[in-house]
């Protein structure tokens, strides 16, 4: 049933033209001649994975990186050929699937390279890995102390070509912090030489996230992995006071005025009643809620944009509904387009705005936007 056209008027933006701006941007700020790696896990990033990542494979990236294997037989379905890099490793039983797939695995485990050997050696073939080194971030990867026992495993298993060596910064957002990012690259520095003492002949070095690839010159090596800055979110992640590449937004979200009421003054908004008009009141009732991913923690904090202009979120965003405060724009009316994330006139309001008003980061609003939000997609595809 093609029901599109009659759905709730609440819908995400992407402007696929603006994925590929940023692109051309990132890597003319950090080098054409470094390889990159467009990050598109989680959906990327709310975006909507196959649709960034057709229009990132025609704009030239060399990689992808997904998170799960799922994720990346979600593009080979949707016909992706680029490479792809599957961020969260092999579990039991996926390893033929990575082979026919050519899906790259992530190893971080001495029995996930032993498994996918094992598979490589029943068709007589080598199956190339990016293995994940520990540096610092104390999440995924072999400890950096802990490398001569790995080479020393790795060593019978000849069906595993090490293609790459990878490490993950914990702090490269945080120019204060710089001393320990050197101290990670250090470590992996010394890591990569005992590969190569043994060896091996990695293909691609890479470090640096995006925070790291823009402020942190010395990480960029021969491979950067992006995410957060193709998406146009550099505003919280990356350090304020440098030069940047120029970014633009790719998601914006918008919805329609559902039904207006005038409150008089002493009456209350919305569960718990966090909030009373203040004098007469004219009250707006929007179709978005925290089930959408318009966070309930934004209640009486944010603001939307109507007629060009900020409307205030007064009372508790519930899981639907969110009601705004329009006594001074008296020309709002039914139907009128409400801004949630995006530009109005002269106005803007963007996911790092959002996220600055609840303390968290831009990338949890993105990939908080769920699925009973249609992404509509702008740009050529
Ligand atoms: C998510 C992720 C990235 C991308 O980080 P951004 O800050 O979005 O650029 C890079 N590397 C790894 C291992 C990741 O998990």
């Amino acid at each position: 049933m093609r029901t599109s056209s009659l759905q709730r008027p609440t819908w995400a933006e992407i402007d696929l033209d603006n994925l590929a701006f940023n692109l051309r941007s990132a890597k003319s700020f950090i080098g054409d001649e470094i390889a990159c790696m467009a990050v598109v896990k989680a959906d990327s990033y709310g975006h909507g994975a196959t649709a960034c990542a057709r229009r990132l494979e025609s704009g030239g990236v060399e990689w992808l990186a997904v998170a799960t294997f799922e994720e990346g037989v979600e593009l080979r379905e949707a016909g992706i050929q680029t490479p792809i890099l599957v961020l969260g490793g092999s579990w039991p039983r996926q390893e033929d699937l990575f082979l026919d797939l050519r899906l790259t695995p992530t190893v971080f485990r001495v029995d996930q390279a032993a498994s996918l050997n094992e598979a490589a050696a029943a068709r007589t073939m080598t199956v190339a890995i990016h293995v994940k080194i520990d540096t610092g971030m104390g999440r995924v990867g072999f400890r950096a102390d802990e490398i001569g026992d790995v080479l020393d495993a790795f060593a019978g298993l000849d069906h595993i070509m090490v293609e790459g060596l990878m490490t993950h910064f914990a702090v490269a957002d945080d120019l204060a912090s710089s001393e320990f990012t050197q101290k990670q690259v250090a470590t992996f520095e010394h890591v990569v030489s005992q590969f190569r003492d043994r060896g091996h002949d990695p293909k691609y070095i890479d470090m640096a996230n995006s925070p790291g690839a823009v402020a942190h010159p010395y990480t960029r090596s021969n491979l950067v992995r992006l995410g957060g800055i193709l998406y146009g979110l550099g505003g919280d992640v990356l350090p304020a006071g440098i030069d940047t590449p120029e970014l633009r937004p790719v998601m914006a979200v918008y919805t329609r005025i559902a039904q207006i009421k005038d409150h008089r003054h002493g009456e209350t908004i919305g569960y718990g009643r966090t909030f009373t008009a203040n004098g007469d009141m004219r009250i707006a009732l929007v179709p978005i809620g925290y089930h959408d991913g318009y966070r309930r923690a934004l209640s009486n904090r944010a603001n939307v944009l109507i007629h060009g202009r900020p409307a205030p979120v007064v009372g508790r965003v519930s899981m639907d509904w969110t009601t705004v405060d329009v006594t001074d724009i008296p020309e709002a009316g039914t139907g009128d387009l409400v801004t949630v994330i995006g530009s109005d006139a002269d106005l803007s309001i963007t996911a790092e705005d959002l996220a600055r008003q609840i303390e968290t980061i831009s990338y949890e609003i993105t990939c908080g936007i769920s699925r009973r939000v249609p992404r509509i997609i702008k740009g050529d595809n």
